[in-house]
């Protein structure tokens, strides 16, 4: 479902959000009684059990997330979530409401593991208050999703190792790397177009912006190779661990738990580990 469209931050150099076409149109939101409504009818006539909202940050407004969980409590609506949250936006008391509502996964734009990175795409947010907020969701008993880019100007390859160890810091149920990409209409677009932090396959088809094509090569880089071997090792580094391993089994809770976990290792291994080239 989606409950929203824009963002109100709209700085992050990466995003389309802060595209001047896209930030002009601003951010705006169905009622939570319209929300409540739609979630009811997915349950009634669809028997829908699980709910993943694809609002580009769905813990935007503060008052519409503590209303939209009071109702669904009051209601005694039986649903599990699932939500992308940016970490100024998360508190513990907001996130144990949202756990009592049934949120059981958040999904946080962590981007890099690197202080200066994060702040040269205007991301708003430092290492600390990361931490905090995967600490407090997991303390509200709600799963974290960390997303991160590698490849983003000024890194090198240490920088990317220092971000996958700061994945598995954090402690993250599930991480992804995805390898910068400079959307058109984006200021990350400008800058890699400048020449300034590396090179920038210009004349790319918009089939290649898939988020696994080394579009970008940071000065820091030897060769796209070497960037797309990092990224292969960063999901081979954060997920075969024995602690990572462990914690899944002792998670597992039915039969649906270990066809999911099955089915996402396979994905993991033909997409991630055991892939070639770029796609
Ligand atoms: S990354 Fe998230 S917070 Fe940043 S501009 Fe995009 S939607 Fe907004």
């Amino acid at each position: 479902m989606i409950t929203s469209r824009g963002c109100t931050y709209s700085l992050c150099t990466f995003c389309f959000e802060s595209s001047p076409f896209v930030r002009e149109k601003g951010f705006r939101r169905i009622s939570v009684q319209r929300a409540i409504e739609e979630i009811t009818y997915l349950i009634n006539d669809y028997h829908v059990k699980e709910i993943a909202f694809w609002d580009d940050e769905f813990l935007m407004d503060h008052e519409w997330v503590d209303v939209f969980c009071d109702e669904i409590i009051r209601q005694k609506i039986d649903i599990l979530w699932s939500c992308f949250g940016k970490v100024n936006f998360c508190s513990l008391p907001l996130l144990k409401k949202m756990a009592q509502s049934g949120c059981k996964n958040i999904f946080m734009g962590l981007e890099s593991g690197n202080q200066e990175i994060l702040n040269f795409t205007k991301k708003g947010q430092t290492l600390d208050m990361m931490r905090n907020a995967v600490r407090w969701a997991h303390e509200a008993g709600i799963e974290v999703r960390g997303s991160f880019i590698l490849g983003l100007p000024k890194e090198t390859p240490e920088i990317a190792q220092s971000t996958v160890d700061f994945a598995i810091e954090l402690d993250l149920d599930y991480a992804q790397f995805l390898l910068n990409t400079p959307f058109p209409g984006t200021e990350m677009h400008e800058v890699c177009k400048s020449g300034k932090y590396g090179t920038f396959d210009e004349n790319a088809g918009f089939e290649k912006y898939t988020e696994h094509t080394a579009l970008f090569l940071p000065s820091g880089y030897k060769n796209k190779e070497e960037l797309l071997s990092i990224q292969k090792e960063a999901y081979k580094h954060f997920y075969f661990r024995p602690k990572y391993f462990l914690r899944k089994v002792k998670n597992v809770r039915s039969k649906e738990d270990v066809f999911r976990y099955f089915r996402g290792f396979h994905f993991l291994l033909k997409t991630r580990v055991l892939k070639n080239s770029e796609f």
